[in-house]
């Protein structure tokens, strides 16, 4: 028996969207992730998507993990395929769906017809199925037609009809490539890879830039980073991490001005060069792990005076969330084993013991003249380095 999958996305998502650049993409992305497992032939047709298996070398636990993960995907099934008439439909059923109802005390058939031709009314094919169902798992397993253990479903489409149990859960959100390109400031903590997360999954190509303070920061601190962009590459597509150092930059700041607006200032001094950036790569915003007063940083007054340096816009999808929220996504996707390891930020070497809270922009500036950093910031985006992640398996 072929068995295939069945990918469906919310057709709510696409209102006013693009519908033919959403699915072109979305085929894209699902091809590139699943190329690992075998070989496929990937189509769209009535908002389904559908994944064949070509051959008997495909890795199926695998390639069904894979589509639990893309981006665009609200719902996976397996079902299996097979002719359009209610003889084999029956057989198919029959042999096909009693493993997908063990350990389940009822279940409900449906069917579709998107093919109004076919010679049985939707009921009428659904109340043959559940027949069939009962035959096949002797009794074992009642009907429910409210509240049911299993959904059972015929679809009868164009060239055939497919046959499922109940669809999976998918990533949800929209297909990464469709919602523009932004550049992710990645420091190795938790809150950061969890913002990436939560912008590809509004569809946006992200790529990363890291600000390091060598000799401040070590090596491993870095690696610990690139292990970071590595594990979000299984969602967000390959990365690109600009590796920036400030430590000139750091070193002023500590010799020039008054320790309170320290980290303030550095802070500024990384989102000008973050913009310079962005430009470089064409990307039309920026996204930080910020979460509101989770720090001295992240004031309302703090974030306003950071924010004020950049002429793109500022994302924050973490800003309304409490650190066990963002803790939770962070073991979803992967990414927290790596950012608990105990190796410094740059943000951590020289920080003041007073930070202000409070910050007044006048004042702000008034410091930052002090330190001259212009030159120094030229300097840093032109020694910058760059890391290729290339997409990983989940
Ligand atoms: P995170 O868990 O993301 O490190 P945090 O709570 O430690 O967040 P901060 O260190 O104040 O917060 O940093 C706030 C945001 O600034 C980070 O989420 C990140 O977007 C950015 N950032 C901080 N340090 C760096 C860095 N070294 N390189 C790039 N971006 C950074
Ligand atoms: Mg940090």
């Amino acid at each position: 028996m072929e068995e295939i999958y069945l990918c469906k996305y919310g057709e709510l998502a696409l209102k006013g969207l693009n519908k033919g650049q959403f699915e072109s993409v979305l085929l894209s992305n699902i091809r590139k992730k699943i190329a690992p497992f075998g070989e496929f032939r990937v189509r769209s047709s009535q908002s389904t998507i559908y994944v064949e298996p070509l051959g008997e070398t495909v890795n199926k636990p695998g390639l069904f993990r894979e589509l639990l993960t893309v981006f665009g995907i609200s719902t996976v099934c397996r079902a299996a395929k097979t002719e359009k008439n209610i003889d084999s439909i029956v057989a198919t059923v029959k042999e096909y769906i009693p493993p997908f109802l063990e350990g389940k005390r009822t279940f409900r058939a449906s069917a579709k017809r998107a093919d109004k031709k076919f010679p049985m009314t939707s009921p009428e094919i659904a109340a043959t199925v559940g027949a069939a169902v009962l035959e096949a798992t002797n009794g074992k397993i009642g009907v429910s037609m409210e509240k049911p253990d299993a959904d059972i479903t015929v679809e009868v489409r164009e060239e055939y009809a497919f046959v499922h149990a109940d669809a999976v859960r998918g990533a949800g959100g929209m297909p990464v490539g469709t919602s523009g390109r932004a550049l992710l400031l990645l420091s190795g903590g938790i809150d950061s890879p969890v913002a990436g997360y939560m912008m590809a999954k509004r569809g946006a190509k992200i790529e990363a830039v890291h600000f390091e303070s060598f000799p401040y920061t070590s090596e491993k601190a870095k690696e610990k980073v690139l292990e970071l962009a590595n594990i979000m590459s299984s969602y967000c597509g390959q990365m690109r991490v600009s590796c920036v150092s400030v430590t000139g930059i750091q070193e002023r700041l500590k010799d020039t001005v008054d320790e309170s607006y320290f980290t303030l200032l550095l802070r500024r001094s990384m989102m000008r060069i973050a913009c310079a950036v962005a430009k470089q790569r064409y990307c039309d915003a920026l996204i930080t792990g910020e979460s509101l007063g989770q720090v001295a940083s992240q004031t309302m007054q703090a974030l306003n005076v950071t924010n004020a340096v950049s002429d793109i816009p500022v994302f924050r999808p973490c800003i309304g969330l409490d650190k066990e929220e963002i803790i939770e996504i962070a073991r979803k996707t992967g990414t927290f084993d790596t950012s608990v390891l105990p190796y410094e930020d740059c943000c951590s070497v020289f920080a003041p013991r007073h930070p202000k809270t409070r910050p007044v922009m006048e004042k702000v500036v008034e410091e930052e003249e002090k330190a001259q950093l212009s030159e120094l910031e030229r300097t840093a985006l032109e020694n910058l380095r760059v890391y290729f992640l290339p997409e990983k398996e989940s």
